[in-house]
């Protein structure tokens, strides 16, 4: 056993903790845990414990059903709603196959691979991600549109308002947990909040995403509310998206940051956006994986859906925020296409991946789009150069059907798997007669 996880069993002991969650995360980004007692740890520790598989979402064909999970030690946290009496720990967990390999199929292992090859050219990936989503009043009655917690907009302070206590009582318990937020506020939507964690390495900022998701929706049913973080769950008002800042470090300098370049920003750093525009149309699927999110990326509302970079341009898909003078390690560049529904693990491997390309092939930066590229016209647009990103999750599975460096970066498994999965998505979809249809057809034809 290692420091770490001694100190984990003497935490346990010293602080009566009955029950430790083992957690891991399914292809599609879902939270999954498995509860031990603390006696088992040990053993977890250094064998793993077995489960079956086949249960969960993109793990195993079932002829290779059992699995092993193995706790990360270095993730040990007590959870914060649970109490401090007779509490609950939780530890994100690697998932192995029986014979102790990595399993092809764990989206953790996909980003620690994706972050070994940042390693090998010499660089830490980091990022920071801006969590948009929606409270709205329990309970949802299916059928019926949600009802928002509020009628707020971007940046209210809203008197007395839910959404107030509800930021403090989420922050409160984020830290509790260990995971530091930079900003939080009332986003555009009536009931829709946004909170900004702060930039990390991306493997734990990806853990704290998932522990987030978890946090929101306890601290949000307390509240007489539920969090969704669908893409978008209301037509006509703003989607979610998780906008993610990101950069890369060699040792202690940030890669990005050139004193007197345009935007103090780097060759490296302009190498790194050329990258993520020339691949951004083969990681859709995966940065916006659900039939909804092409309705948030083509919704307007400052979401992006047309390929281009800029500075203070909010329309665009990338973005090089303002360099504050002084404050050179904190050069990064804006990514603007993630949804908040997206496997935070996967979408991270695909980024460093793609912008990584950019570096390693000498892909040139394009001109970067000075208007708002909405107001330009479809020739204008084509006369730039500017692509579209995919229009549907159709699209977007057949832009990355012919990846290779989406195939590369999640490995074989996950690449079909994920396809499979999503062609049967939009079957299913395509297959509803919507009220959307009844409406504007029944009578009249
Ligand atoms: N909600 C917008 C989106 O979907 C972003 C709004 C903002 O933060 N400027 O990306
Ligand atoms: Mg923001
Ligand atoms: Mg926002
Ligand atoms: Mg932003």
């Amino acid at each position: 056993m290692d420091r770490q996880q001694e100190y984990v069993l003497r935490t346990i002991e010293e602080r009566d903790i009955r029950f430790v969650r083992l957690w891991f995360t399914d292809v599609l980004g879902a939270l999954k845990s498995v509860a031990v007692a603390p006696a088992e740890l040990e053993s977890a520790f250094s064998e793993g414990i077995g489960f079956d598989g086949s249960a969960i979402e993109g793990f195993t064909r079932v002829y290779e059903a059992d699995m092993i999970v193995r706790p990360d030690a270095s993730t040990f946290q007590t959870l914060a709603w649970r109490g401090d009496n007779q509490g609950t720990a939780r530890m994100f967990c690697d998932i192995l196959m029986p014979d102790g390999s990595p399993a092809a199929s764990d989206s953790r292992h996909v980003l620690k691979r994706a972050l070994d090859s940042a390693a090998d050219a010499g660089f830490t990936f980091y990022t920071h991600p801006e969590i948009e989503f929606y409270l709205f009043k329990e309970p949802y009655v299916a059928g019926q549109p949600p009802v928002p917690l509020d009628q707020a907009g971007y940046f209210d302070h809203v008197a007395r308002g839910d959404g107030h206590d509800f930021r403090r009582a989420a922050i409160t318990m984020l830290e509790q947990m260990g995971i530091s937020v930079e900003f939080s506020h009332h986003e555009g939507g009536p009931g829709q909040n946004e909170i900004d964690l702060r930039y990390a390495d991306a493997l734990s900022t990806a853990d704290n995403i998932m522990t987030f998701r978890t946090v929101v929706r306890e601290v949000a049913l307390r509240h007489q509310a539920y969090a969704s973080f669908m893409p978008k769950p209301l037509a006509g008002q703003p989607g979610s998206g998780m906008h993610t800042h990101v950069s890369l470090f060699e040792g202690d300098t940030n890669a990005f940051h050139e004193p007197g370049a345009p935007y103090q920003l780097s060759q490296t750093g302009r190498r790194f956006i050329a990258g993520l525009l020339v691949h951004a149309r083969e990681i859709s699927a995966v940065t916006n994986q659900w039939v909804n999110s092409y309705k948030r990326i083509w919704g307007g509302a400052e979401a992006p859906a047309h390929v281009c970079w800029g500075h203070n341009n909010r329309s665009a898909l990338v973005r090089v925020p303002m360099y504050k003078p002084g404050k050179g390690q904190s050069s990064r560049v804006e990514i603007r296409s993630l949804d908040s529904a997206c496997n935070p693990y996967l979408a991270f491997a695909l980024l460093v991946a793609a912008g990584l390309k950019g570096i390693q092939e000498g892909y040139d930066l394009p001109p970067e789009a000075e208007d708002d590229v909405w107001a330009l016209t479809d020739n204008e647009r084509r006369a730039m150069g500017i692509a579209e990103l995919p229009q549907s999750l159709s699209e977007a599975i057949a832009a990355m059907e012919e990846s290779e460096l989406v195939a590369e970066t999640l490995g074989e498994s996950v690449f079909d798997f994920f396809l499979r999965n999503k062609k049967q998505e939009w079957g299913d979809y395509r297959a509803q007669v919507t009220p959307f249809e009844l409406d504007r057809y029944l009578e009249r034809l």
